[in-house]
């Protein structure tokens, strides 16, 4: 007889709301302090240490530096179980806060603006309220502290990993928790398989000949070839790739020139490529390095296209582990559970998803009657804190029932 993938958990032991409601005034301050407090990729050792020592004040057994600023806690249950890791990513982002609250960042041109803050607070909310429960508690909960999740290529989760966060003892299954501006607070968002995109940077540089604004024939005019280019690449979504499954490309950034009348020797581009699965990704790879090339060659000029090594993967939720995490979003009074559709945007909590099976979920933080109506990494971002204690409910509930399962085959 094969093992059932997870045993039947029944009713939680420990109403976690009303835990949660019970520290809602202290979740808000961790919050706000944060908030007031942010620290750019790579550089959280403000905040590192901040988490780790809340961490420790609760009892909790705590490894600091774990590939750079990270910090996981370790909280070992009374009973046998599995192990379940849950992760806050804690950066924040290059911007001047324009939002008004009165706990605005003392940090000029830097903000949580992406929210790491809350997930933060929301996971110092969870350890708490499990350090209380550790006698309802099976298995082991391991606690994330991610930094440079905000950064690309390499990020932070990848260092992590390779400092051996998914082992000793080894993961069983992993969450993550994403603040979501442009939905309600109270409002979780959950979906099956790919949730969020490879986000794939690029830089082409267009090699030409310059010369005299009015001779464009005795040149290769790198600028028209690049506005060509610019042009050819969008053909590759309508043209080329199969419609039903998302493709992106996005030029964000040109540059070229210094003077009306010169025409330069080199232009370069700089883009992002958005895809949700492997295969699309491959092929609109190499789709753009063909285009690009054959674009620049009939003009005369030629192209180097390069993409960014270690680009974040698709995050992709496990099917199984997310069916039964939203049966247990759903126990959570007052809370609605949306089933949503993929972003394209990046998230390097896809490499702690290749390793364990588990679920990146968000929860909504916009509320039009206080003002909280920007998305994430707006410089207006603004969060409805009322929507706090839902997210460290839920972490916590996930812990604790994802802990009495029998370990993923
Ligand atoms: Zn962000
Ligand atoms: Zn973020």
């Amino acid at each position: 007889m094969s093992t059932p993938f997870i045993r039947p958990c029944g009713t939680p032991a420990v109403d976690f709301l009303a835990e949660a409601k019970r520290i809602e005034p202290e979740l808000i301050r961790t919050r706000r302090t944060l908030h007031q407090h942010p620290e750019l990729s790579y550089r959280e050792t403000w905040t590192s240490k901040f988490v780790a020592d809340r961490l420790e004040a609760l009892g909790i057994s705590v490894k600091r530096g774990v590939g750079g600023n990270g910090v996981v806690g370790i909280l070992k249950g009374s009973a046998e179980g599995s192990v379940v890791a849950l992760r806050a990513d804690m950066d924040a982002l290059p911007v001047t806060e324009a939002a008004d609250v009165d706990f605005k960042s003392k940090v000029d041109g830097v903000m949580h603006a992406c929210g790491h803050d809350t997930h933060m607070a929301m996971l110092l909310g969870a350890a708490e309220i499990l350090v209380r429960a550790k006698d309802e508690l099976y298995g082991t909960v391991k606690f994330f502290f991610q930094p440079a999740e905000e950064h690309g290529g390499r990020g932070g989760a990848l260092p992590m990993i390779e400092d051996g966060v998914m082992l000793d003892p080894k993961v069983d299954y992993v969450f993550g928790l994403h603040i979501d501006g442009d939905r309600k607070a109270g409002e979780f968002g959950v979906r099956e398989g790919p949730v969020m995109a490879a986000p794939d940077s690029f830089r082409i540089r267009i090699k030409g000949r310059g010369g005299h604004g009015s001779a464009p024939h005795k040149t290769v005019d790198p600028v028209y070839i690049a506005a060509n280019v610019i042009l050819g690449l969008q053909g590759i979504s309508s043209r080329m790739m199969d419609p039903v499954r998302p493709f992106v490309i996005t030029v964000g950034s040109v540059h070229s020139g210094t003077k009306e009348n010169i025409i330069p020797d080199y232009a370069e581009l700089n883009g992002t490529i958005r895809t949700l699965d492997e295969e699309t990704r491959k092929a609109a790879k190499r789709r753009v390095a063909r285009v690009v090339e054959g674009i620049c060659r009939s003009y005369g000029g030629s192209a180097e296209v390069e993409f960014e090594r270690d680009a974040y993967p698709v995050t992709v939720n496990d099917p199984r582990a997310t069916e039964q995490a939203v049966k247990l979003l759903r126990k959570i009074r007052g809370a609605r559970v949306r089933r949503m559709e993929p972003i394209l945007g990046g998230e390097d909590f896809s490499r702690f998803l290749q390793k364990a099976p588990g679920m990146f979920y968000f929860l909504g933080a916009a509320n039009t009657a206080k003002g909280c109506v920007y998305p994430n990494h707006s410089s207006r971002f603004k969060v409805d804190e009322d929507t706090l204690k839902f997210g460290a409910a839920s972490l916590a509930l996930l812990a604790s029932e994802f802990g009495k399962m029998s370990t993923p085959k």
